[in-house]
């Protein structure tokens, strides 16, 4: 499918910045995933005369249009009157759709009496392909006109990304000769650029499969898609492809179609029967949240001491006092005590050891913002990795550290060098 798409977003509350524009977000995801091109986003208010401009301008670039708000009850709810206006559709009654919101009201509001702003939402274009709405009353809609195919939504995120994954995608999917499938090779230690510039002659050269990197917070992953009659035959193409690029790319691969660096942590440790606790500093916890977020991590994960003060790291875990008055708390020395100290403590067969600056203010000392040492205790011995002084927030800076961390785990667990740097 060649197709490429235009989404308008419709709502004054986007323009005033009181929302953020997440369907926009996820419907262009799930575009890209059945490879269809998206060019334009548009946001425009809640007025049909400049809603009718956008969409005369989308319909000479696109050859899908979708929207997304402003098929509610109320007045200003004119997305379909409007997109029906300049399409040259007239709005007819849909019975199907009157008979599912009678039905509604009277699951949800049965003491109020309808109005006749409930039923305009059963009003839609002629010769459309209603798109049921699961999570809310107001249906979507599909039509073609001119080889323009035009797509509404829900503005609500609960009511729009469903509506798109379960209705419109195979409403699309219909004017595609095959089957689109890929598959995602999940990146840590390379970013989306530098993975881009190593396989760009590669990336050039294909068309079908074809690739495509992604970055993700503190990390990257690298799309394969193929467009092929079938799954089968996608799969076929698809493989040497993703076998070239794990060759490639080397030991920064954590996996393919993997859900996050601490799933594949946990399914390692489960898989190697290994018991995991952590001492967090600069990361307050979170390598343990990470973990414990997943269920099941209880099988593994044994406990956490969040050592802030110095305090804690002494008379807790067992830092020496003088390491740390003379090197301070962010030191190779120290976070390979917390990592050892944790690992007895809480009986453990591997234990991570954080010590760091999160920012935006450094320690007192000259160490810049960034620095964090890790440390992972094992029974093969303690490994420790330094990342250096970086920019970002403190949030982004404590996310990349706790990602470090899962990530010496994982290349403990897999037999790769746990410091690639070193
Ligand atoms: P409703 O029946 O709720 O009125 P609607 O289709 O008319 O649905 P809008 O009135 O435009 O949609 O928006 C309803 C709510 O949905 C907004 O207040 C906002 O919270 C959310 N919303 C709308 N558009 C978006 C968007 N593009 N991204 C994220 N949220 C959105």
């Amino acid at each position: 499918m060649n197709f490429n798409a235009e989404i308008i977003s419709v709502g004054t509350e986007l323009l005033l910045g009181s929302i953020v524009n997440t369907d926009a977000k996820d419907i262009s995801q799930m575009l890209s995933e059945i490879g269809i091109n998206v060019y334009y986003h548009t946001v425009v208010g809640d007025n049909p005369e400049r809603l009718k401009a956008a969409v005369e301008i989308a319909r000479r670039r696109a050859d899908i249009i979708i929207t997304t708000g402003g098929l509610g009850p109320t007045y200003d709810d004119l997305t379909k009157q409007t997109l029906a206006e300049a399409f040259n559709k007239k709005l007819y009654r849909d019975q199907n759709t009157v008979d599912r919101l009678i039905s509604r009201h009277a699951r949800f509001n049965s003491s109020r009496p309808m109005t006749e702003n409930n039923f305009r939402q059963a009003d839609l274009p002629e010769g459309c392909t209603v798109l049921q709405n699961d999570h809310g009353s107001a249906p979507g809609c599909a039509f073609e006109s001119d080889g323009i195919h035009v797509l509404m939504l829900p503005g609500p995120p609960r009511e729009c990304v469903p509506m798109f994954k379960n209705y419109a995608v195979p409403y699309l999917m219909q004017f595609s000769d095959g089957e689109i499938h890929s598959h995602n090779i999940h990146v840590f230690g390379l970013g989306e650029s530098a993975m881009e510039a190593t396989l760009h002659d590669m990336m050039l050269e294909m068309k079908n499969p074809s690739m495509a990197p992604y970055a993700k917070t503190a990390e990257a992953f690298l799309r394969v898609t193929a467009k092929a009659k079938n799954a089968e035959e996608a799969e076929y193409m698809m493989q040497p492809v993703i076998k070239q690029v794990t060759d490639i790319l080397g030991d920064v691969v954590y996996g393919v179609d993997t859900d996050s660096l601490e799933n594949t942590v946990l399914l390692l440790l489960k898989e190697k029967e290994l018991t995991i606790a952590t001492a967090e500093s600069c990361t307050g916890g979170l390598i343990s949240k990470r973990l414990t977020d997943i269920p099941g991590s209880s099988e593994v994960f044994l406990g956490s001491v969040v050592s802030y003060s110095n305090d804690a790291k002494i008379n807790i875990l067992g830092v020496c006092r003088e390491d740390i008055q003379t090197l301070g708390a962010v030191s190779d020395k120290v976070a390979v005590q917390m990592a050892e100290g944790a690992r007895k403590l809480l009986g453990a067969d591997i234990a991570i050891g954080v010590t760091g600056i999160a920012g935006p203010d450094s320690d007192g000392t000259d160490k810049p913002v960034g620095l964090t040492y890790i440390a992972l205790a094992t029974p093969d011995g303690t490994f420790i990795r330094m990342t250096p002084g970086r920019r970002g927030d403190r949030d982004s800076i404590r996310f990349s550290v706790s990602s470090t961390a899962l990530d010496m785990i994982r290349r403990y667990l897999t037999g790769k060098p746990v410091n690639p740097n070193a």
